[in-house]
């Protein structure tokens, strides 16, 4: 039967990777982004491809992703992937924070992802196994954290791993599985050319990871390649 999987921020980076990843695997693709008439690519291969539908979704805004999970309608969902990120300015060093910019990249990464998951929940308990996904990074390890400073990005992405924590306890009456995964350090716009893997690595890592995942693995941190992630 064909599986259904919703992406945000799917017109570039990461989210187009995942986008073209699950076309090739026979997934029903619903492509998530703020602006779907500056979407080139992700048009192009809506043209393409019946199984693409491009949706408008602003995660900062409750009523735009109402109004995506509305034009569902009836869907059924197996996979939802929260990979729409925001690092924010860099260079904000102790002393130096704007407080604007980190509501700005808390609503993007930390609560985005849960209003997604509160909008998409009732379409994921319809379906048996179903995933819910949200990219994070080690950046939000408390762990990994040895050089301090990202002070905005940092403390969005371990709010986003204690709201997954937490969602995964919530859904798990309706056997829905949620983790955080760090999809590594991607050559994207927000990675930057000298990032380690290809966004091609990257997606490839993370949904191998993700078709392994058990309801019993619910509520964990996984890095791409599938190994666990320390908070
Ligand atoms: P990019 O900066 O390349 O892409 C970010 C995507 O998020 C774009 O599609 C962007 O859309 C979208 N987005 C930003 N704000 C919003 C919003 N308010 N509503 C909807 N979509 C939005 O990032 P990556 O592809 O590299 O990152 C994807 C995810 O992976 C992010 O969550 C990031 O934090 C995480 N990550 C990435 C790493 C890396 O090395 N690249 C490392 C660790 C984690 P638009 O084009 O409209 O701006």
């Amino acid at each position: 039967m064909t599986k259904h999987v919703v992406i945000t921020g799917a017109n570039r980076g990461i989210g187009l990777g995942l986008v073209k990843y699950y076309l090739d695997k026979d997934y029903t693709v619903a492509a998530c982004c703020r602006q779907p008439n500056h979407a080139d690519e992700l048009n192009e291969l809506a043209e393409q491809c019946t199984t693409l539908s491009v949706y408008s979704l602003d995660v900062e805004s409750e009523a735009s992703i109402s109004d995506f999970v509305t034009a569902l309608g009836d869907a059924e969902v197996d996979l939802v992937i929260n990979n729409a990120g925001y690092y924010g300015p860099k260079g904000y060093a102790f002393g130096q924070v704007d407080i604007t910019e980190w509501h700005k990249v808390f609503a993007i990464n930390a609560m985005g992802p849960l209003l997604v998951a509160q909008h998409l929940a009732p379409l994921l308990a319809k379906c048996e196994n179903s995933k819910l996904v949200c990219l994070s990074s080690k950046m939000g390890s408390m762990t990994d954290n040895t050089s301090g400073g990202s002070y905005l990005y940092r403390s969005s992405k371990s709010a986003l791993n204690a709201v997954v924590k937490s969602l995964s306890i919530d859904l798990l009456p309706q056997n829905t599985l949620c983790v955080v995964l760090h999809p590594g350090w991607v050559q994207t716009e927000m990675g930057g050319p000298n990032a380690l893997i290809t966004v091609e690595e990257s997606v490839h890592g993370m949904a191998q990871t993700i078709a392994k995942l058990t309801l019993a693995q619910t509520g964990q941190f996984f890095n791409y390649n599938g190994e666990t992630i320390p908070w």
